[in-house]
């Protein structure tokens, strides 16, 4: 049934590198609009289960659904045509564009292999897109600045406003406060509670933070398995999960 299907839904998934586990036995369900974070240490399996998520590697184990149709074995460029999108840890971009070309060339739909479709006839729509983009990526104000300028944390709002370009059904996000200052951590948390409220949001996130402010509920991964979930009241006050973050 359509209208009451999880965004995500995945059962018993697990993912194995020769005879290791690095992800066992993980079952959870992301409801549409939802803001799930799976939070976890070093070592958890967070980038395997986000690989998996992506189809940039083959769950070993279990079977994943999204939007009610199986994707288990459905490869990473038509989960892309299904509406998922993906960011990464460290941002693909041209450093020698502005942030409004990056936006247009991105609502264009050439932000992969441009190079080939270029030169582009800028239009009015699309620029329109681009700018407004801009804004939901809290960059209105530096539209001009050349990318090679950009802070840490700009080059990640510029990568999520990118990722929004083509409006995504579900947004799976890499670790986005990863190698961020103190000082860039609110503003991050402040635009991912922000984005709209229809799309699905799975946010991979070591830090605990941003994981908790920014999430309806988090998974916590430990040693490849599920340890907890829940709200983030819950999880701040789960004891298996300060002994796993404190423990190291
Ligand atoms: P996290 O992202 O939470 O730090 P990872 O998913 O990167 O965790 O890794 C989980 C475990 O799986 C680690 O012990 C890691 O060494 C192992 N692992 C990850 N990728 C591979 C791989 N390609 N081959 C072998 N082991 C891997």
């Amino acid at each position: 049934d359509h209208k009451t299907a999880n965004a995500l839904e995945i059962q018993g998934v697990g993912r194995r590198f020769g005879g290791f586990w690095a992800v066992k036995d993980v079952s959870l369900s992301v409801r549409p609009g939802e803001r799930r974070a799976v939070l976890g240490p070093n070592g958890a399996g967070k980038t395997t289960l986000f690989n998996v998520l992506t189809g940039d590697l083959v769950a070993s184990a279990g079977t994943i659904r999204m939007d009610g149709a199986d994707v288990t074995q459905t490869p990473m460029h038509k989960r892309i045509k299904g509406g998922l999108r993906r960011t990464y840890q460290h941002a693909h971009l041209f450093d020698g564009l502005t942030i409004r070309e990056t936006l247009f060339l991105a609502v264009s739909g050439v932000a992969g292999g441009w190079q080939r479709f270029l030169p582009l006839k800028p239009n009015d729509d699309a620029i329109g897109k681009a700018e407004n983009l801009a804004g939901m990526a809290g960059l209105s104000s530096d539209l001009d600045r050349e990318v090679a300028n950009l802070s840490h944390g700009q080059r990640r709002q510029l990568e999520i406003g990118m990722a929004l370009a083509e409006t995504p059904k579900m947004l799976l996000l890499d670790e986005p406060a990863a190698g961020l200052s103190p000082s860039e951590r609110p503003r991050l948390a402040e635009l991912l509670l922000s984005l709209p409220k229809d799309i699905t949001i799975v946010l991979i996130e070591h830090d605990m933070d941003i994981a908790l402010r920014t999430s309806d509920s988090v998974s916590v991964l430990h040693n490849g398995r599920l340890l907890a979930e829940g709200s983030p009241e819950n999880i701040m006050s789960n004891e298996a999960v300060h002994n796993v973050y404190m423990g190291g």
